[in-house]
């Protein structure tokens, strides 16, 4: 308990010290606000994500990370790149190993465009009702595949269905990542409700869970960054949201709620 407090206050504390960072730019842009003519006023953009360089940061908290489970896919998953690159958002997609192993090049493609790879599980089962020694095999043999295609491993690890056991959590020793915003784009299958789903169930920080093997999913990619971004949302990677402090042992439901 004492241990998971103190955790809890080196999080906020390292999380306080972004936010000063930001209030200052902030307040910058405030002052340019109120004196628009004088260009001197105006502070320099601050970058937040290598690799995608236009994104800046004003005078907002409202940090959103896209992930896209259960691919690679050959033909949905480059056409979702090209719609991230075109507006310039990061995002992390959480691989199944069977279809890293059956398309590779496309897991590549992934990271060749800036983005986070993490692992998903081989088969897609409920790890949480399978034995530990089946729960690891599932999660090594994902890793080794990724590795194989990409020479990276993956930095983070989502279960199936968000299922997984406080053993399994100590056991796979990497940040588990949830969610806290469900696009239900597999019920849906269509880009609009999805959309309009994804922008009217984000409130604050978000981790938004979608899938990149529906093609509605995909199709609904722009909308909704269009209309977050209308709200004063930024799309940042996980790393960025959580300013680089995901630890193991953990599971992340979102910014400020995670769990053993
Ligand atoms: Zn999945």
């Amino acid at each position: 308990m004492k241990k998971s407090m103190m955790l809890h206050s080196n999080l906020f504390k390292n999380v306080n010290r972004g936010f000063i960072m930001v209030a200052a730019v902030s307040g910058g842009l405030f002052l340019g606000g109120q004196q628009q003519a004088s260009a001197a006023t105006t502070p320099a953009p601050v970058e937040i994500n290598q690799g995608f360089a236009h994104t800046t940061v004003g005078n907002t908290k409202k940090y959103v990370s896209l992930t896209f489970d259960d691919g690679p896919s050959p033909t949905l998953t480059p056409r979702l790149l090209k719609i991230l690159k075109k507006y310039n958002v990061p995002a992390t997609f959480f691989e199944v190993g069977y279809n890293v192993k059956a398309h590779p090049a496309t897991s590549r493609l992934v990271l060749k465009y800036g983005h986070t790879i993490g692992n998903h599980s081989w088969n897609h089962p409920d790890l949480a009702g399978m034995s530990m020694r089946s729960a690891k095999s599932q999660i090594s043999r994902t890793d080794k595949v990724i590795y194989k295609a990409t020479k990276t491993k993956p930095k983070y690890i989502r279960p199936p269905y968000g299922s997984i056991t406080h053993a399994e959590i100590k056991a796979f020793n990497r940040p588990i990542i949830q969610w806290n915003v469900d696009s239900l784009d597999w019920s849906y299958l269509n880009a609009a409700r999805t959309a309009n789903h994804v922008v009217a169930t984000t409130h604050g920080r978000s981790i938004i869970l979608m899938h990149d093997i529906h093609a509605t999913s995909v199709a609904a990619v722009p909308s909704i960054i269009k209309r977050l971004r209308a709200k004063g949302y930024v799309f940042v990677s996980l790393d960025k949201q959580f300013n680089g402090n995901l630890k193991h042992g953990y599971q992340y439901f979102g910014y400020g709620d995670y769990r053993k």
